[in-house]
């Protein structure tokens, strides 16, 4: 099943289809048909209101980053999927808040608050947790960037979870209505996917505390001003790491908010060791830098499609682009791949200061692996220069950075003939 979402996008739209239907109709059905003929010229703005929680329940249960799923869609189409409920689950949610009639004072007031809270939250979300605006207007890139000295990821994430509050008060609500209460499968079902799901979530958020793999750190290197590597050492649960793949790392001694990293290394089944290269661009990953040897961390995941999509097309060879740290993943690749495939990997720095991997990719230099390095990012012309008819033809590409420089660059390749389904990319960014 895994393989065959991975694989073909059309059966990845039918299982998102087919999720979406399916999580509301057994609440639709057991409220519809023990209601009889009661109401049934609500039945739409009321069908409107189920099927907006129940959306809201599966993008919280997708925020718990499900390994299953992850593995197969990988967790930017997770995001996407979550995003896209919360978005559409809104407007349902209006439909049903604005035209539903209702009495009790106490159950317009939770309807409401529920509502305010949840528009709320998701305009915060697509402007501060998703690319959805950022990413296509410089303007508001730019006032997040402002925004953000402000208002921190960390904090964000607490904003975010606001929406665990408007899901009760639509629980209090739906309690409320006393022509619905009364329809026993129905609010056992209720109760069920409610608690479910919220049980869920608090079980996953405990048991990322607790730190199922943890480990120590064993070495903290600088590689210049603002870069330094990590390297750590995972005790219990080791995982089976890919190439390429991140994982969310959390260090105890620093606070317990969460942050993604990439493996930098190439993973290796006897080690147990992961190297980490990380640049300080926030208050986090300043405090990160100092961190001592023998500190603990844990970490959840692992996370990443890169690996998978290359052993699932052992006929392309690779090009790689990275901007900045963005590279790290793609050192991980090169390191893992060059004996077996053709290796193109271009890497843009912002200035001569930050190639500190350049020794170490000449060392990798064979006649497999090619690297570029350039200060400064690649135009179109430039890619144009550097890739050969065969590469931009047959290649495939993985492209990471900051999510406006993945955009960018992913233009200028679709402009010289990169075709949309050779791309890959992650992005920094959140
Ligand atoms: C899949 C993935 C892999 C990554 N791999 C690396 C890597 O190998 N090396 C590296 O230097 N950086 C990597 N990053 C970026 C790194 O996670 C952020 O730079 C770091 O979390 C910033 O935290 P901060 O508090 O120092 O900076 P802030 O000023 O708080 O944030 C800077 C930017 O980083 C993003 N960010 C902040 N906190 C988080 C968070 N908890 N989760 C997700 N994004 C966040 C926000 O978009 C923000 O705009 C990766 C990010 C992702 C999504």
């Amino acid at each position: 099943m895994v393989n065959v979402l991975r694989r073909y996008p059309i059966a990845l739209n039918i299982f998102w289809v087919f999720l979406v239907i399916l999580v509301p109709t057994p609440l639709l059905l057991a409220l519809f048909v023990s209601m009889g003929s009661i109401a049934t010229d609500q039945r739409l703005l009321i069908a409107a209101g189920i099927i907006a929680y129940t959306w809201w329940l599966l993008a919280v249960f997708l925020s718990t980053r499900p390994k299953w799923l992850e593995r197969a869609v990988g967790l930017p189409k997770m995001y996407l999927l979550h995003g896209c409920l919360g978005v559409i689950a809104l407007v349902l949610a209006f439909l049903h808040e604005h035209y539903m009639v209702s009495m009790g004072q106490w159950i317009i007031v939770t309807g409401k608050l529920a509502w305010y809270l949840t528009l709320f939250g998701v305009l915060f979300a697509a402007f501060f947790m998703s690319g959805w605006i950022v990413d296509h207007f410089p303007t508001a890139a730019n006032v997040k960037i402002r925004m953000q000295k402000v208002i921190k990821h960390q904090f964000s994430i607490w904003i975010h979870r606001l929406n665990i509050v408007a899901i009760l008060l639509v629980w209090l609500h739906v309690e409320l209505i006393g022509r619905v209460n009364g329809h026993l499968m129905f609010m056992v079902l209720f109760e069920l996917y409610t608690f479910g799901v919220l049980g869920y979530y608090g079980w996953y958020k405990l048991d990322q505390k607790e730190g199922k793999m943890a480990g120590k750190v064993v070495k903290n290197r600088r590689l210049n001003a603002k870069t330094f590597q990590l390297t750590l050492e995972f005790q219990d649960n080791v995982p089976n790491l890919l190439a390429g793949d991140f994982l969310f790392f959390t260090f105890p001694t620093l606070s317990q908010e969460t942050h993604p990293f990439s493996l930098t290394n190439k993973p290796s089944e006897k080690s147990h060791v992961v190297v980490l290269t990380i640049r300080e661009v926030g208050d986090y990953t300043k405090g990160l830098s100092a961190v001592t040897v023998g500190s603990s961390f844990y970490a959840e995941g692992p996370f990443g499609q890169f690996s998978r999509i290359i052993e699932s097309e052992p006929e392309k060879d690779l090009t790689l682009i990275g901007m900045g740290t963005g590279v790290a993943p793609l050192m991980s690749i090169a390191k893992r791949y060059h004996s077996r495939r053709n290796i193109h990997l271009i890497w843009t720095v912002k200035n001569k200061e930050d190639e500190f991997f350049r020794s170490e990719l000449e060392n990798l230099n064979d006649n497999r692996l090619k690297s570029f390095i350039q200060v400064g990012r690649v135009t179109t012309y430039e890619l144009s220069q550097l890739l050969s008819e065969r590469e931009i033809k047959e290649n495939r590409f993985f492209v990471v950075g900051s999510s406006l420089a993945v955009l960018s660059v992913e233009r200028s390749l679709k402009q010289i003939g990169v075709s949309k389904q050779n791309l890959s990319d992650e992005r920094l960014t959140m």
